[in-house]
């Protein structure tokens, strides 16, 4: 699964989910779904404001490992749904998680990050992106026009949906979530835009195996959330854009976690690749190379196959960022606050050489947190302001125009757990 870029670290995003299952006992397999849910949880397999179940199909279910102290393990469903635009939607979740996503399986992912002019102006022009072959890395996504700095230019419908604890063998066992991958896979309107996402398949077919459709969801998925539930979702085409440790766009999620859009953090020409980084930001060289292992290649990007002096020199300033963040609260807890402003000033000077700006809005916030515990409070609006504008650009904190509240320091404070440094 692809790690969410270091934006998503902001206090309102959900922190991973931790399992706490620390045992299991047999399993029965494969059940029929009305023995397994009881009368009193019907409604949720045929929701209904009009009588009518919004699935496609007979909900597929099979029932988890039974966690030690536990009656019984959970329920996972396959439901599937067909969007009015064609993409459709398996979801392998408990009946419960699917349920609260039926209001949201529709949305149009242009409306969620537009505002009605733009989404107006997107739909009527041809599409900024397109898939593409890159020499020496399969497929790529390009710009086929100029994107602007933090324009929101690509938007997807997740195709696949898959509650993150069926990652863990103490859950369910992996036969059984091979076979939930597959019916959901199978269930589309167009499986094979899925399977095709595979690398590597040895005759170039699409493979058929569900072990492939578990490497698919690996390697091609991003973090998500439903309500307070951590998901993996599959987006097909934002699952096309390659990896850089200097991205050129981020992705945002909607509050439904079922639509992505991508904002282009810089200005981007027409035919360059559209990037976006698998790891968060900050890591250094052989961190990140480590990391990116995992997807089985090696990272060849600009910050990457710099000379070894110039990654020597990056590498030192991000350790030193990351040594500085504990520094900081340190000198504050011993009761330096000027001296913990100084160290900050650093933190932020090397943040900016390092162009890491979604770590900047958190490093404001901090500095202003910093000049109010030192009762100065005229730095500590300027640094609100800069925060905000931070996330205001990076589409954080919605459009005043469009009905979205107007930010100031103690609003912002609040949302970064008020005053408190620590
Ligand atoms: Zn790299």
């Amino acid at each position: 699964m692809l790690h969410l870029p270091a934006l998503f670290s902001l206090p309102w995003h959900l922190s991973l989910f931790a399992l706490t299952l620390t045992g299991v006992q047999a399993s029965i397999g494969t059940v029929d779904v009305n023995d397994i849910l009881g009368t009193n949880n019907q409604p949720i397999l045929s929701y209904t404001d009009s009588g009518k179940s919004p699935w496609a199909l007979k909900p597929h279910c099979i029932k988890g490992l039974q966690p030690k102290k536990q009656k019984e393990g959970k329920v996972f469903c396959v439901q599937t749904y067909r969007r009015h635009t064609g993409q459709d939607i398996s979801l392998i979740t408990t009946p419960e998680t699917a349920y609260q996503t039926v209001n949201a399986l529709d949305e149009d992912p242009v409306s969620v990050f537009l505002d009605y002019e733009a989404a107006e102006e997107y739909r009527e022009e041809s599409l900024p992106w397109k898939i593409v072959s890159i020499e020496g890395k399969d497929m790529g996504v390009k710009a086929t026009r100029k994107i602007g700095q933090y324009e929101t230019f690509m938007f997807d419908q997740a195709s696949i949906v898959v509650a993150l604890d069926l990652d863990n063998e103490a859950v369910i066992k992996r036969a059984d979530y091979g076979e939930l991958l597959e019916t959901a896979t199978s269930q589309l309107g167009n499986p094979d835009t899925i399977r095709k996402l595979c690398k590597g398949s040895p005759d170039g077919s699409p493979p058929v195996r569900s072990s492939h459709l578990e490497d698919i969801m690996e390697n091609n998925a991003f973090g998500s959330s439903i309500g307070d539930i951590e998901v993996k979702g599959l987006f097909p085409s934002i699952a096309r854009i390659n990896h850089d440790c200097v991205p050129n766009a981020f992705i945002m999620f909607s509050p439904s976690g079922l639509s992505v859009g991508l904002k282009a953090y810089r200005d981007i020409a027409a035919g360059e690749e559209i990037t976006v980084s698998y790891l968060p930001l900050g890591m250094t060289h052989s961190a990140r190379q480590a990391a990116l292992k995992g997807w089985g290649f090696e990272c060849s990007c600009s910050l990457c196959a710099d000379s070894a002096s110039s990654i020597a020199a990056h590498d030192a300033k991000r350790e030193r960022i990351k040594a500085l963040e504990s520094e900081i609260q340190a000198t504050f807890q011993e009761g330096f606050v000027q001296g913990a402003i100084r160290l900050g000033q650093e933190l932020l000077e090397l943040t900016r050489e390092e162009g890491l700006t979604p770590m900047l809005a958190d490093e404001y916030v901090m500095l202003a947190k910093l000049h109010l515990a030192a009762q100065d409070e005229g730095p500590a609006e300027e640094y609100g302001e800069l925060a905000i504008e931070v996330l205001k650009d990076l589409g954080f904190l919605g459009d005043v125009d469009e009905g979205g509240k107007e930010w100031d320091l103690e609003s912002l404070l609040r949302a970064f757990g008020g005053q408190r440094l620590i």
